[in-house]
């Protein structure tokens, strides 16, 4: 058998084994077969990259922004290059369709990079005068060395949007990619090494949540740690970090809402929702998984969006025409089809999918799921309350708009909700009342970079996005001098 390619880690600017020598599987998920091995780092090769990291922080800091910003861009520059190398590498290691990986996640990785660039050249300071007693003025201050911890996914897309701000505002980042997903960020690191990005100021360690991350959100020269996954695992971080008092981003779980009332227009409703069910398998976080129609219009909503399921085709992600790829890994796949048969045993009824897709040709090994509609499930429900994470959603009627709102905040998590109304008092009176951080009137997943981005509730704490994320990354001082 040909040997697989190993990825390395990139500490202090270059790619390096990890020091144990051990490495893991990376597993292709369409193909259920192990493709290349990435570093099962651990705690040494932590240590060796926040040593780097706060070697290389204090230059980089002094750089002149303009500097940094140019670095920035010209890494943005590369990623576009590379457009269909990193396209194809997070199709291979995520299942998502390579259109998907071509149109949203790498492009966003590269619009990443260059709106940071341009941000941190317009992060003001204030200035307060006090008449005849004193001038005060904020300093933002790097953190020094931020830790960035992401999932897997959006991998490139979202490893980058907590990369790209720690970069832009001084710091040296010690990052570590989903074990999952690691090609992107392997790939990653390779293109820093050409843009001339000095070293150690991104440094990338590989490998398990419980090695490399935890020694990431312990090691006490990280005063910064940004995460992004799970909230079990935004618990574990927050128990860990709190009592080190270190600057904590959790952008955790959701179970968002979508809700449509029968003033809307139900053509636009059902195209989105077909989207914001399915997009990326539904391993999205800001994906609707819970749909509230309102009783007039349920069953002509209902005939078309199970019919348009019902004909959703699942294949290869690689094929140009693929819409619906693979789920992740075996593991969350046994993790989709058990909460799809605990749906069941709550007395839901599968309208639509409900069952593994098993593929002919290289993919018949792969993790594939059935885009799935369950009915007849209530609010309390474990359906209902936990995150699955996959191509399932719920769907129920609702009769008064209060009602709609008691369902949409009846869960313990508060990303994002979604609105589909025609009545414009409505859509206010209804996005003010929802318990989310986003909330989408008549569209979905439409972002603006500069808006602040987050959760309420299990769902998270702090914002990222826009000045957030840089005022995230530094330390504000007060500097008052007497007048
Ligand atoms: P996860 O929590 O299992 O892992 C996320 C990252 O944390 C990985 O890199 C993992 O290795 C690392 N990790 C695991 N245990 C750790 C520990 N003890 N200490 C430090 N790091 C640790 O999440 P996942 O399964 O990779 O991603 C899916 C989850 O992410 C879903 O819950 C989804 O909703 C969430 N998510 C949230 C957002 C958001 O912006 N709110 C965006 C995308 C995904």
């Amino acid at each position: 058998m040909a040997t697989m390619e190993k990825l390395s880690n990139y500490i202090d600017g270059k790619l390096t084994p990890p020091v144990s020598g051990h490495y893991l599987d990376n597993i292709e998920p369409a193909a259920g077969t192990a493709y290349s091995q990435l570093p099962d780092s651990d705690e040494q090769d932590v240590a060796l990259a926040v040593a780097a990291a706060t070697r290389a922080a204090p230059a980089w800091a002094a750089t002149p922004i303009e500097k940094r910003s140019a670095l920035l861009h010209r890494i943005a520059d590369l990623i576009e290059q590379r457009l269909e190398e990193l396209a194809r590498a997070e199709s291979i290691d995520n299942g998502k369709p390579i259109a998907l990986a071509r149109t949203v996640d790498i492009p966003r990785a590269a619009a990443n990079f260059r709106y940071f660039a341009s941000a941190i050249i317009n992060f003001t300071s204030q200035a307060y005068v006090t008449p005849d007693k004193g001038l005060n003025y904020t300093l933002h201050q790097p953190v020094g060395v931020a830790g960035c911890i992401s999932p897997w996914n959006l991998p490139l897309y979202l490893f980058t949007w907590k990369i790209a701000p720690a970069l832009a505002a001084g710091n040296a980042v010690v990052a570590k990619p989903s074990e999952v997903t690691p090609m992107t960020a392997f790939l990653l690191s390779k293109i820093c090494i050409e843009a001339g990005l000095p070293a150690g100021v991104l440094n990338i360690v590989h490998g398990l949540g419980n090695k490399v991350g935890e020694a990431i959100v312990v090691h006490p020269d990280v005063p910064a740690i940004s995460f992004t996954g799970g909230t079990a695992t935004g618990q574990r971080i927050a128990a860990k970090a709190a009592p080190m008092f270190k600057k904590l981003s959790l952008e955790l779980g959701g179970k968002n809402p979508n809700i449509i009332f029968a003033d809307a227009d139900l053509d636009e409703a059902l195209a989105t929702t077909l989207r914001s069910s399915f997009a990326n398998q539904g391993q999205i976080c800001l994906c609707g998984s819970r749909i509230y129609v309102q009783q007039e219009v349920y069953d002509k909503f209902m005939d078309a969006f199970v019919a348009k399921v019902r004909k959703m085709q699942v294949g290869d992600p690689l094929e140009e025409t693929t819409k619906t790829g693979a789920v992740v890994s075996e593991a969350h796949m046994h993790k989709i089809l058990d909460y799809i048969r605990l749906a069941q045993e709550e007395g839901g009824t599968i309208v639509a999918g409900g069952e593994r897709v098993v593929p002919e040709g290289r993919c018949r090994n792969g993790y594939f799921v059935q885009p799935t509609i369950i009915t007849g499930l209530d609010i309390g429900c474990r359906t209902n309350q936990e995150e699955i994470f996959g191509p399932v959603v719920t769907v129920q009627p609702f009769a008064t708009e209060k009602e709609a709102l008691a369902l949409a905040n009846g869960t313990g998590y508060g990303l994002s909700a979604t609105v589909w109304t025609s009545n414009l008092q409505r859509a206010h009176r209804v996005a003010a009342a929802l318990q989310a951080g986003i909330v989408w009137i008549n569209c979905w997943l439409v972002r603006d970079l500069r808006t602040p981005f987050g959760g309420m509730k299990q769902s998270g704490v702090g914002r990222e996005g826009g000045m957030h994320a840089l005022e995230f990354f530094t330390e504000t001082k007060n500097v008052c001098v007497k007048v």
